[in-house]
């Protein structure tokens, strides 16, 4: 059977695009190709204020420098900064209505007072109010979610997560949802560390109906590590300078590429 594919890279411009990042986007434009399907570029900047503009910048000369082309997303930098994150998040937000009104809550536990107790918010019924509360998602103690075939007790791994954020921006997992949705995703290429973060999307792409992101094919690659062995961190990095797009490390890049590719069945072009 021939499937339509569509799969996206979806960087978040908190930092400049680390190894792991650029790997991940050669991988998923691999797997784009194998099957004639469409790359979406996807810049996840709904925390607009800690981005800075060369970050993005760079996300654009990176995709640029590795030869990936997509045929959705913005494409260029003159079009991406167009577009008007306000008008978004009011869209993102009028998407929660979607949701069964008693699944979500409002919460205005610290972090601090959540180690100490558990949150009694649920029964509370607080109004959701910018600044003052968070919006979390209930899931059930026994909700399984399979995830390449592993089962995934969400509650244990994720607790009742949040959707909104404090600071009035939509956290991760909604606003991945509510694009994955939009866009039509069939696939998703991501790291291994973001196995629970699949979890979540398919809980909430499942409550909204949103049958082909709870179907999707989600493939979770391994991590590149730094030379000390620990994982990549963009946060950790963010004042680093980014990645040199030389000859040698499109080639190093490009090498990991195939050796993360290949356990997935993704086969380089
Ligand atoms: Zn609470």
């Amino acid at each position: 059977m021939l499937i339509d594919v569509r799969t996206r890279f979806a960087p978040t411009p908190s930092g400049y695009l680390h190894a792991g990042n650029l790997v991940n986007a050669q991988v998923t434009s691999w797997l784009a190709r194998q099957h004639g399907g469409q790359l979406a570029l996807r810049i996840d900047d709904d925390d607009r204020e800690r981005h800075q503009p060369e970050y993005v910048e760079y996300i654009f000369s990176a995709l640029d420098a590795l030869q990936i082309d997509w045929q959705i997303g913005p494409p260029s930098l003159g079009e991406f900064l167009q577009c008007n994150v306000r008008f978004r998040h009011r869209y993102l937000h009028n998407q929660l209505s979607l949701l069964p009104e008693d699944l979500t809550y409002a919460c205005e536990c610290t972090r601090t007072l959540l180690v100490e107790r558990p949150c009694p918010c649920r029964a509370l019924h607080l109004p959701h109010t910018e600044g003052e509360t968070v919006l979390r998602v209930f899931v059930p103690d026994d909700c399984v979610v399979d995830v390449n075939g592993q089962p995934v007790l969400v509650k244990l791994q994720l607790g009742d997560f949040v959707l909104w954020r404090r600071d009035g921006i939509p956290a991760f997992h909604w606003a991945n949802v509510i694009d994955d949705r939009d866009l039509g995703t069939t696939h998703v290429v991501r790291g291994t560390d973001l196995q629970m973060a699949t979890a979540a999307h398919i809980y909430l792409a499942r409550l909204i109906g949103a049958d082909r992101v709870a179907n999707a094919t989600y493939l979770h690659h391994a991590l590149v590590r730094g030379a000390d062995g620990r994982k990549l961190s963009k946060s950790r990095l963010a004042t680093a300078a980014p990645p040199i797009l030389d000859a040698r490390m499109i080639q190093r890049i490009q090498s990991l590429a195939r050796t993360v590719a290949e356990p997935l069945g993704i086969r380089p072009s």
